[in-house]
């Protein structure tokens, strides 16, 4: 194919339609989290059975209250107009499908369309989501366990000390950009919490790699992790090469791409 001619588009299968919903509330978690509650009808039948789940959430597109469905072409949402709609990925923290409602834990940070939207979520704003995505299956065998992850890890990792089987040896190690961060974690026999600042001006997950090549590690040790995609890159490459920890033995996911808007694995 010559550099003039257009990529043919790469067709891909059609994730699951789009729920409205609408904001329910918010309350604060911490000084940078902020619980988005969600509910409404089309929630009938969203059932998501393992921690660590997705759901993809769209937003009325930044500077409006309005949302409008996209539509998917083969490869991507796109809006009636040919743009891109805002689709961000969270998880779903709480989902009650009596009261057919769905929480989500979200980050306050600058510049972020979801973050900023959550700031300002008001009751009865229209959204969507799509889901549930995979989520992580539990070894109830493994010897022990190592969490870790940055701020849009903590709800994740709340889910996984609420599934891990009670008693296990589980490290928990989690970068955090401000003090105010750090939440109450369920209490858990055998739990052992390291809270990590990220030290001004380094790149996000400096910390982390640190606590992560510095934690109690055996090949059967099993681990999850998710953060900023370079940093958890560069775990997957201390683990996968370094230790050379057996590659089922490890979840390693990137959650947010530094300068970068959307889904790191979104290279739509
Ligand atoms: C499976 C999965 C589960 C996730 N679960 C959660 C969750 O429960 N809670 C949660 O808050 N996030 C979660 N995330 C991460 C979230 O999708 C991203 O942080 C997303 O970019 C936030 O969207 P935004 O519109 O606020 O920022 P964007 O518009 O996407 O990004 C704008 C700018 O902000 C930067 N940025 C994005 N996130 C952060 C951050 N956390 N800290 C500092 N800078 C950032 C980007 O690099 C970019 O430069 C999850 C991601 C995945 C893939």
């Amino acid at each position: 194919m010559s550099d003039t001619e257009p990529r043919p588009m790469r067709i891909r299968r059609e994730p699951p339609a789009f729920r409205r919903i609408a904001v329910k509330g918010t309350e604060p978690m911490s000084g940078r989290m902020i619980r988005v509650t969600l509910a409404g009808p089309e929630l009938h039948g969203l059932i998501v059975v393992e921690p660590a789940a997705s759901v993809r959430l769209l937003l009325p597109s930044p500077g409006t209250d309005d949302l409008v469905m996209p539509s998917w072409n083969g490869n991507e949402f796109l809006l009636p107009d040919g743009t891109r709609p805002t689709i961000r990925t969270f998880t779903p923290r709480r989902v009650d499908p009596e009261a057919l409602e769905l929480d989500l834990d979200v980050v306050r940070h600058d510049g972020g369309a979801a973050s900023e939207w959550a700031e300002h979520a008001a009751s009865g704003l229209p959204a969507a989501i799509s889901g549930p995505g995979r989520g992580y299956t539990i070894d109830r065998d493994a010897p022990a366990y190592l969490l870790g992850g940055d701020e849009t890890a903590i709800p994740a990792i709340m889910q996984l000390l609420e599934s891990l089987p009670a008693g296990m040896p589980v490290q928990v190690r989690i970068e955090v950009s401000h003090f105010e961060a750090r939440l109450a974690l369920p209490e858990r026999e055998g739990v052992n919490v390291e809270w990590l600042d990220q030290e001004f001006g380094a790149p996000p997950g400096d910390a982390l790699i640190a606590a992560v090549r510095s934690a109690e590690l055996t090949p059967e040790t099993r681990v999850w992790v998710a953060g900023e995609a370079a940093a958890v890159q560069r775990i997957r490459r201390y683990l996968f090469d370094e230790r050379r920890i057996p590659r089922a033995h490890a979840a390693v996911r990137g959650y947010w791409k530094h300068g970068r808007a959307g889904d790191p694995d979104d290279e739509s």
